[in-house]
């Protein structure tokens, strides 16, 4: 299915065009994107706290470390390994969860896979000498890889977990980064890096009464088995055979929970906003001789030929050969030729979408049985409106006679003691599971941050990157000296898929960077002002503004639900659209040569 021609139905553009935009609009609406504060907002601290490990009172500590990486989750930990590779010994990572993991420590539902290949997405197999169990990994085997990473790099001694960074502040007088925490600790670090994650502020829709439900609630980042039964590792929620459950959302988390809550509840109730995009996911188990013909370097090599049938850049050798590589790759990566006019190109993309959404439509005909059900499940919207998704059960799910789908495009309205509410029909249930998922990835890193982050003269980087990015590479920023952020969507590196391909380009780069600083006796750096702009610049002229490409699609986190003019041609990628790897890899290893754009502070350190 990688020929462009394999999607070419019958296809009338403006009859298209006028039923997306018919769906869209039935589901733009004022206050879609609210937003509870889980941050500060009491009466919800009950959905953030961590179900998976006693907290443990400590004594503060106060110390002095050569890294302070702020985040435990995959970035963090494949970082520090980068780092201990590198030679370097103290290093700390601090962490609000109890462990290690970030996404894959706090999301452990029932039915929770990754959606991306695991060996391309479970980090270091081969310093692990790991060959995953499954195509697509659990989230149970992810976590206890990236539990085994940290436990073989000696990270886990030394990481704080269950502690809020509350502020960094750069001190020019130590010439260190100086970490203040919830538990009192003051943490001194030559280096400072972020690796605060991506989709890592849980999201819950402000609906009125919400507060007054006194029936079990939880998100599905926090699921409660006390509940329901069962555990991360066993789907049988054998507490819920007499509950009513309603399920809130149909985004990723949502379908993969809901084929478990269907086999397990008395009913489920499932409210969809918007249907999503579900493609054909083929899971199966690793093959027995998968191992066989395997050579130092292949995991990179294939993290790097998904990357590159991504944007368009392999040579006709899909290895992941997965709905990713053949759908998104054929959507991003149209077939046009340089001397195309420009309508041209536009319709030859679009027919080529509106193929592959047929695809998904007829799918849902294919497994739905009930034709209104199967026409309320369908997605009328262009393919990279939303993120796609991949899914063998969910559709399934709804031929079972305990499971309703409630199709309300503004939503679940409010909650009361027993019920939620669309318009006035009243639907009771006994539990309520927001599947509501996360701030957007495209959320600023002053907010994912979450802590007030002070460079040089007081300024934050809040401040700085108030009105978009100035960076060089997305990782280092001007007034900020010895600091790195880990590359991310928005923020000037590169965007991707396979969200550990970035990390590991990114801890690979960090690392060996801190490593050549250290070993040429560099005590303080910060960043050009000349290269920033430079870099600033040409983030901006690889701009193609999608306003216009998103302001058709149906309402999502991706388009600031229904915003996109929100978006800021300062926070593009090396590139352009999802950004180019290659280039952005060349570049790195060329800057590690000579460090051109950083300013180097080589004198003798004073203390
Ligand atoms: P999501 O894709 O943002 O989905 C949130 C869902 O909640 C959407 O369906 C949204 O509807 C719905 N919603 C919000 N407010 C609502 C209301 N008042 N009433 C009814 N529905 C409401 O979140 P997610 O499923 O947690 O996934 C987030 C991202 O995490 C994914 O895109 C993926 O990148 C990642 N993820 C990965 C995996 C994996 O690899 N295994 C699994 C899960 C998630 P609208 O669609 O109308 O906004």
């Amino acid at each position: 299915m990688t020929q462009p021609t394999d999607h070419s139905p019958a296809f009338d553009p403006d009859e298209v065009r006028a039923k997306y935009q018919q769906e869209r609009a039935r589901r733009v609406f004022e206050g879609r994107g609210a937003i509870q504060d889980l941050r500060t907002d009491a009466r919800f601290a009950d959905y953030v706290r961590d179900p998976w490990t006693p907290f443990v009172e400590r004594e503060s500590i106060s110390d002095d470390v050569d890294v302070a990486v702020v985040g435990a989750g995959m970035a963090g930990v494949v970082l520090g390994a980068k780092l201990r590779d590198a030679g370097v010994k103290r290093v700390r990572l601090i962490d609000k969860a109890g462990g290690v993991g970030g996404t894959w420590y706090w999301n452990r539902y029932p039915g929770l896979y990754c959606d991306v290949e695991s060996y391309i997405y479970m980090p270091m197999l081969e310093e692990m000498d790991y060959i995953p169990s499954s195509r697509y990994a659990t989230g149970h085997e992810i976590r206890r890889h990236l539990d085994a990473i940290a436990h073989k790099y000696d990270l886990v001694d030394d990481a704080l977990f269950h502690t809020g960074v509350e502020s960094s502040e750069w001190d020019e007088g130590l010439a260190r980064w100086v970490l203040r925490t919830d538990r009192g600790d003051e943490i001194r670090a030559r280096y400072l890096v972020h690796a605060v994650g991506i989709l890592n502020l849980m999201k819950l829709p402000r609906l009125l009464g919400m507060d007054d439900f006194e029936g079990a609630a939880f998100h599905t980042a926090r699921w409660d088995y006390e509940y329901t039964g069962g555990g991360p590792d066993d789907a049988h929620l054998t507490k819920l055979a007499d509950k009513v459950v309603g399920v809130i959302g149909t985004g990723g988390s949502a379908i993969q929970c809901v084929p478990a809550l269907a086999e397990s509840a008395k009913h489920v109730y499932v409210f969809q906003r918007t249907p999503s995009a579900i493609g054909f996911r083929g899971n199966r188990p690793t093959d027995e001789h998968f191992a066989d013909h395997l050579y130092p370097g292949w995991q990179k090599d294939r993290m790097e030929n998904f990357s590159a049938t991504l944007i368009g850049r392999n040579q006709g050798n899909d290895i992941v050969d997965d709905g990713w590589t053949h759908h998104v790759a054929a959507v991003n990566n149209p077939p046009v030729t340089p001397d195309m006019p420009l309508e041209e190109v536009l319709r030859v993309a679009e027919q080529i979408d509106y193929g592959i959404m047929e695809e998904h439509r007829a799918r849902v005909d294919e497994i739905v049985a009930d034709p209104a059900v199967a026409e309320a499940l369908k997605p009328y919207y262009r393919y990279m409106c939303k993120r796609p998704l991949f899914h063998d059960e969910y559709l399934a799910t709804f031929n079972r006679s305990n499971v309703t789908l409630v199709d309300c495009p503004h939503g679940v309205e409010r909650v009361t003691e027993h019920s939620a509410w669309v318009g006035d029909t009243e639907y009771e249930v006994d539990c309520i599971v927001w599947a509501t998922g996360f701030e957007a990835e495209v959320t600023p890193f002053a907010r994912r941050s979450g802590h007030p982050i002070v460079g040089r003269d007081g300024i934050t980087i809040e401040e700085k990157w108030k009105d978009g990015v100035k960076s060089l590479h997305g990782i280092v920023t001007r007034g900020f000296p010895n600091m790195f952020v880990m590359p991310a969507p928005a923020q000037q590196s590169v965007t991707t898929v396979n969200y550990t391909h970035l990390a590991v380009i990114g801890a690979e780069h960090i690392a060996a960077t801190i490593a050549a600083l250290t070993e040429r006796g560099v005590k303080v750096f910060d960043v050009d002002q000349e290269a920033e702009k430079t870099w600033t610049e040409t983030i901006v002229s690889f701009w193609r503004d999608p306003t216009a490409f998103m302001a058709a699609c149906t309402p999502s986190r991706l388009n600031y639900e229904g915003h996109p003019e929100m978006a800021n041609a300062r926070n593009g990628s090396y590139g352009g659209g999802h950004g180019d790897f290659i280039g952005y890899q060349e570049l790195l290893e060329k800057f590690r040569t000579d460090f051109d754009g950083l300013e180097l502070d080589e004198a003798p350190e004073s203390s």
